[in-house]
């Protein structure tokens, strides 16, 4: 939320249902650990208000974890193969992949294109990665030949963090 003020927003984090009340011009779902996010979202009694507004057409920014909220599917390595990967809003048509870039690469800066702009730098956090998009998805962005930001309808998410990049 810092960064969007520095851009001149009028900001305020969304903590409890009374402050969905409060109307916005766009909600940003930040990066974190999704499973948290998740949880915290259903225990709050957040999780069904907010989905219903993304589905009313309320313009979203997800990056990284946020990007796996909305995700419609979740390849999740970390987890055992007799649980089923939590899929959480499921309304964004991509497959994302948890953690995708392993150890070794779990954070990283690279420099790439996003949507025709040239060096863009790219900041991964345990990023995930996009492993699909269903037709209709525009890609902004790519990595090592997969998306790394998306749009689709009323939605744009990244798997890279642009509030960290010099250049945003
Ligand atoms: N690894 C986190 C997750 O799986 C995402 C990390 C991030 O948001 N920077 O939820």
């Amino acid at each position: 939320s810092a960064y969007w003020r520095k851009k001149g927003a009028d900001t305020f984090e969304v903590r409890q249902l009374a402050d969905l009340g409060r109307g916005m011009d766009l909600l940003a779902l930040p990066g974190g650990e999704s499973t948290v996010q998740g949880k915290l979202l259903k225990d709050l009694g957040l999780f069904d208000p907010i989905k219903k507004l993304i589905e009313g057409g309320l313009p979203v920014f997800a990056t990284c974890a946020g990007l796996i909220l909305l995700a419609e599917r979740i390849d999740d390595p970390g987890r055992r193969d007799d649980t089923r990967p939590e899929k959480w809003f499921g309304v964004l048509p991509v497959a994302v992949k948890r953690n995708a870039y392993g150890r070794q690469l779990g954070s990283f800066t690279t420099i790439g294109k996003w949507d025709g702009i040239p060096d863009t730098t790219m900041t991964f956090i345990r990023a995930p990665s996009i492993t699909a998009v269903s037709d209709g998805v525009e890609v902004l962005s790519t990595f090592d030949g997969q998306p790394t930001s998306v749009r689709w309808r009323n939605i744009t998410a990244f798997t890279w963090h642009p509030e960290l990049s010099a250049t945003a």
